[in-house]
């Protein structure tokens, strides 16, 4: 067998062990218990769980998704997760080859893939995580562009975290409150770290566009079922124009309804957003992540 495909193997079960760790680390981050202590347990009978309860993917096969002692059902986000991590770090060998920036972009991913999970379940995001990726940004655009290097990096962070922060804070304009997380902020300046100051706008850019395509259906639906029928039509019209009537953007008149359907749907979503308590944040991380992950792999 060549090096390729003998590290190629390695990238794999290094993938799905850390995806092992990251589901303890998602799921104590959530409850905010320490990652180390106390030794893994089953979280319905609390039970200490044996090694071979612990192997990646195969445990969960052999478990058939259930507690080995009191049959409690096992989430089948563990195992998704792993084989998630194992995709991504193939990826990222299969992009970089054996080289110091997969040993970064792994860690990225691993980064990236965390906070996504966090946010999409529960809203919260460790900053802490954005943080240690920054950093590790910095120190790697040092290491492979010098002081130019880190220079763009610097600037590629403050303009993330800016324009970021100044969006969110555009929710007091309308609503009175945030129109997103702090953690939001604090990726976005990471994502500067890693793309600089020539990258970034088109990050941000792509995370725009992917959270259209992700959150935009989710947040219908949300509105659906709390009975705002008017935001519900509003987003539907909106995006239905944009997508179905490409065309007529040439037309200054329907560009012009297109342009007040989309602030009527703006400062509706944002007096929206006052009223839900609660849920007053969209997970955004995710599409950030999207934006990151394009640019990264295509
Ligand atoms: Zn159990």
């Amino acid at each position: 067998m060549d090096l390729f495909h003998y590290v190629l193997i390695w990238v794999c079960l290094v993938g799905l062990c850390l995806g092992s760790f990251y589901n303890v680390v998602i799921l104590r981050s959530l409850s905010n218990e320490s990652i180390v202590f106390p030794p893994s347990k089953c979280p319905k009978c609390g039970n200490k769980l044996y090694f071979w309860h612990n192997i990646p993917v195969l445990s969960y096969i052999l478990l058939r998704g259930k507690c080995y002692f009191c049959k409690e059902k096992i989430s089948i986000q563990y195992p998704l997760i792993e084989i998630t991590t194992m995709v991504l770090f193939v990826l990222v060998y299969l992009k970089f080859g054996i080289s110091w920036t997969t040993l970064f972009m792994l860690f990225y991913v691993s980064g990236f893939l965390i906070m996504t999970v966090t946010d999409l379940k529960e809203q919260i995001v460790d900053c802490n995580i954005a943080i240690a990726i920054c950093t590790v940004a910095l120190l790697y655009a040092f290491l492979s562009g010098g002081v130019e290097g880190l220079v763009s990096s610097v600037l590629g962070t403050l303009a993330g975290a800016v324009v970021m922060e100044i969006v969110a804070r555009l929710g007091y304009l309308f609503a009175g409150t945030r129109a997103m997380g702090e953690a939001d902020t604090y990726v976005a300046g990471a994502l500067g770290a890693i793309f600089g100051i020539h990258m970034i706008g088109w990050v941000l850019f792509a995370a725009l566009i992917a959270s259209m395509i992700f959150i935009f259906p989710m947040f219908v639906y949300r509105q659906y079922k709390s009975n705002n029928k008017l935001t519900c039509v509003l987003s539907i019209l909106f995006i239905l124009s944009i997508v179905v009537f490409k065309a007529l953007w040439q037309n200054f008149w329907m560009l012009a309804i297109l342009v007040i359907i989309g602030g009527w749907l703006a400062v509706s979503v944002l007096k929206g957003i006052n009223k839900e308590e609660n849920r007053t944040y969209l997970p955004y991380v995710p599409a950030l992540v999207a934006g990151a992950l394009y640019f990264i792999f295509v």
